[in-house]
């Protein structure tokens, strides 16, 4: 293939791509970049999972399962409506690191090392409204936009651009697994992410019923499970600066109290146990 010709196709692939591009606005009022469709990106989400549940042992205990399913309902429910809507889907993996994810398209993972650190349904209400807080703000679909804003790999325009014009799920699947990692999906988010995942998360805690004071906890917990452990969880090493996390959510918790209670009183009380 000419050198022309092949920026010729480079070229309409990018404009493919940047026709479909917008500018929005995330939950805590930042402006956003987007140049993936939600459905694209839960489309994503959705495949990566169906993969880690093929290639990791997924946990059988019926108890733990209802408890997290328990937990991530009540922080959906707190979701607008078209969020709500998803399939969400819920699976514990057999891995003893303390970890938890949500993908986008409603897809959240536990590793069973999260109830060493979890105490409690508050804490562990905790993680999930910080990561489903990830999802709420399209975080995935803001990284991958940049990915492709920065990436001259023709392979990357080619995958998108196969995914705008209709590809069907079986395509892609075909396609392999390295689409979700290529577009940065299951890539560590930045700190301005970071921040505003803990903001939402620790609100949709207090609207669920769960006490918000406990997000502070959680992460003290964690701190303490590295001391222990002698190795770094995923969630801290991924989550900058721990320490100033903790104070920020320490700081904004009595703001969120007065919600907290308000939803006690209305009934709004989860009783997911443990
Ligand atoms: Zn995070």
């Amino acid at each position: 293939m000419t050198l022309n010709l092949k920026y010729g196709i480079l070229g309409v692939l990018l404009l493919a791509l940047l026709t479909g591009c917008a500018t929005t606005t995330s939950p805590t009022g930042r402006r956003q970049y987007l140049a993936l469709s939600d459905s694209q990106l839960d489309q994503m989400g959705a495949r990566a999972f169906s993969e880690m549940k093929m290639q990791q042992p997924v946990g059988k205990d019926a108890r733990q399962n209802a408890y997290v399913q328990c937990v991530v309902e009540a922080l959906v429910k707190q979701l607008p409506t078209e969020l709500r809507s998803v399939p969400w889907e819920v699976a514990v993996f057999v891995d003893d690191t303390p970890n938890a994810f949500a993908l986008p398209g409603g897809k959240v993972g536990v590793h069973t090392g999260i109830f060493k650190v979890a105490e409690n349904q508050d804490q562990l209400a905790a993680v999930l409204g910080h990561e489903i807080g990830h999802v709420y703000a399209r975080h995935s679909n803001e990284r991958a936009s940049r990915q492709v804003a920065t990436s001259t790999g023709i392979q990357v325009l080619g995958a998108l651009a196969g995914v705008r014009y209709g590809q069907t799920g079986a395509d892609l699947v075909t396609q392999g697994g390295g689409m979700a990692v290529q577009l940065g999906i299951l890539l560590p988010f930045s700190r301005v992410q970071e921040t505003e995942a803990d903001d939402i998360g620790q609100r949709l805690m207090a609207q669920a019923g769960f006490d918000p004071r406990q997000a502070a906890l959680l992460w003290q917990n964690m701190i303490a499970e590295t001391a222990g452990s002698g190795r770094t969880p995923q969630l801290l090493s991924t989550h900058p600066d721990p320490q100033n996390r903790i104070q920020e959510l320490q700081k904004a918790a009595p703001s969120l109290m007065p919600v907290y209670e308000a939803e006690r009183r209305a009934g709004n009380v989860p009783q997911c146990g443990n």
